[in-house]
């Protein structure tokens, strides 16, 4: 066999292609990886999870040392050295990054550096190199939109140039108030920007329980970030002294910013591999429609992760990866779409999954709500939480949970358990019975559960 010919390759390194790669090598597959990064783990490892949490801690860091004040602690006002930062920051990156290398020697998965493009059905072009192959997964991720007609200036930046961490801007416009955008809002305002968020939509978080959404919102404003939901960037200007965003909409006028972050979306790489000489059809948004297994129209090669589409999630390319190695080497496997958690790692944080009341509106299921407010929560309080809020919805019926929006500090490690009570199909009743400890916020779903019961002493 040539050692140009792949039984199985991997398209994309992220952390659908690495995680797909690994396990078809632990099913005993001969697997090559492609990716032109010098470094694997894709953008979460490289350009996003990632490095956007390790700044965030910090984040969390600065706002925790200032708040302790109210505590009768006195911390002093934390000085920030910059570069000490994006140190630290770029060393957890390689050191995950630099992990994957070693568990992908381990499992003897070959790894190729660079761009790959379809020549047919069973052939492939990476960097002037032919090569042919079995079955293909591919992975190849997405980038962040452009918006038309915006200056090039090296003061626009999109998340990447964010997370380089390049200078702390004294006034910092970001365009989007989806997930990275408030991400890198709640970064750069603990760090000394006076940030701005725009916003088209008439909520941040679009698509995120509004209730749940309004105590983040507020809890933003409250930082000091200013907000304008149902506002559109018309143009932007870029003279020396600075940068101009003129705003139609709620807020009408005109803002002047050091530095933007443009953030309005993601859009999948499909149409960068010239997929059309395999037979795979890309939609207008490079975008490769799958099945619950992963495949593409033909059926000997695969697509997952952000390439798919939506929600684009680093865990959901993962576990299409591990269905698709599944899949291609001939094991019965799918997976379930709808109960993708998601979680901005704002401060609070905001955290959902399952259905919304609007998606049960929309799709006629019937349902209620029952919640928790996290001011009567003693260990959100004895640890300087702020407001916040565990929602669930329910069945009427079975009182089985269809839905979780939970905004409060750590929300994002709470929402696993009502995520795993909505796939092993729990009702209210199991979550209430189940002993949870005190004080611990995971209290809160169980205290939801016990309000929807008539049980619940607590409130
Ligand atoms: C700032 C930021 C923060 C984020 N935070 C989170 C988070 O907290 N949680 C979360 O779940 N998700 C988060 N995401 C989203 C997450 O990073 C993506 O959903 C995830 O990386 C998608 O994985 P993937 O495997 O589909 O592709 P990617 O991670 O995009 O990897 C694709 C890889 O394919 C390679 N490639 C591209 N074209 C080719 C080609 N022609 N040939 C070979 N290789 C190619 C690329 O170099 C890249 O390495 C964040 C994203 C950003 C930008």
């Amino acid at each position: 066999m040539s050692d140009r010919h792949a039984e199985l390759v991997v398209l994309g390194a992220g952390p659908g292609g690495y995680a797909c790669a690994f396990r078809a090598a632990d099913l005993g597959r001969t697997v090559v990886l492609v990716d032109p990064r010098p470094t694997l783990g894709g953008v979460c490892l490289n350009e996003g999870c990632i490095p956007s949490k390790a700044l965030l801690h910090a984040a969390e860091v600065i706002r925790d040392a200032r708040e302790i004040g109210d505590w009768g602690v006195a911390l002093g006002e934390p000085r920030i050295d910059l570069a000490g930062l994006r140190d630290r920051k770029d060393g957890i990156v390689g050191q995950l990054t630099g992990g994957l290398t070693g568990l992908a020697r381990r499992r003897k998965v070959r790894v190729v550096r660079g761009t790959a493009r379809f020549t047919g059905p069973d052939s492939l072009d990476i960097d002037g190199v032919a090569w042919t192959f079995d079955q293909a997964v591919i992975a190849v991720g997405s980038a962040p939109i452009a918006l038309p007609g915006w200056p090039e200036d090296e003061r626009i930046w999109d998340s990447t140039a964010a997370l380089e961490l390049r200078a702390v801007p004294k006034r910092l416009t970001i365009v989007g108030g989806g997930i990275i955008g408030l991400e890198m809002a709640t970064v750069y305002s603990a760090l000394g920007s006076k940030t701005t968020v725009i916003e088209l939509s008439d909520q941040i978080v679009p698509g995120a329980d509004p209730e749940a959404v309004g105590i983040l919102h507020a809890a933003l404003v409250e930082e000091g970030i200013e907000i304008h939901t149902s506002t559109r960037v018309a143009g932007v200007k870029a003279v020396r002294a600075g940068l101009t965003l003129t705003c139609e909409g709620a807020f009408a006028g005109d803002i002047k910013a050091d530095a933007i972050i443009r953030a309005v979306g993601r859009r999948a790489n499909g149409g960068l591999l010239n997929a059309e000489a395999a037979g795979v059809a890309v939609d207008d948004r490079g975008e490769i429609r799958v099945d619950a297994q992963c495949r593409t129209g033909q059926p000997h090669i695969f697509a997952i992760g952000d390439v798919t589409g939506g929600p684009m999630l680093a865990h959901r390319a993962t576990h299409q990866g591990h269905v698709a190695a599944e899949v291609a080497s001939g094991h019965a496997a799918a997976l379930d779409t709808v109960l993708i958690p998601a979680v901005a790692y704002t401060r609070p944080q905001l955290a959902w999954a399952g259905l919304t009341v609007a998606q049960a509106k929309e799709a006629g299921i019937a349902h209620k709500t029952t919640s928790f407010p996290w001011a009567a929560s003693g260990r959100n309080l004895s640890s300087g939480g702020g407001d916040g809020l565990t929602k669930l919805v329910y069945c009427p019926d079975t009182r089985r949970v269809l839905g979780a929006s939970l905004v409060g500090a750590n929300a994002g490690e709470l929402l696993a358990e009502a995520v795993l009570a909505m796939e092993m199909g729990a009702t209210l009743d199991d979550i209430a019975l189940t002993v949870h400890a005190h004080p611990t916020l995971s209290e809160t779903i169980a205290f939801a559960a016990e309000r929807a019961l008539g049980t619940l002493t607590d409130l």
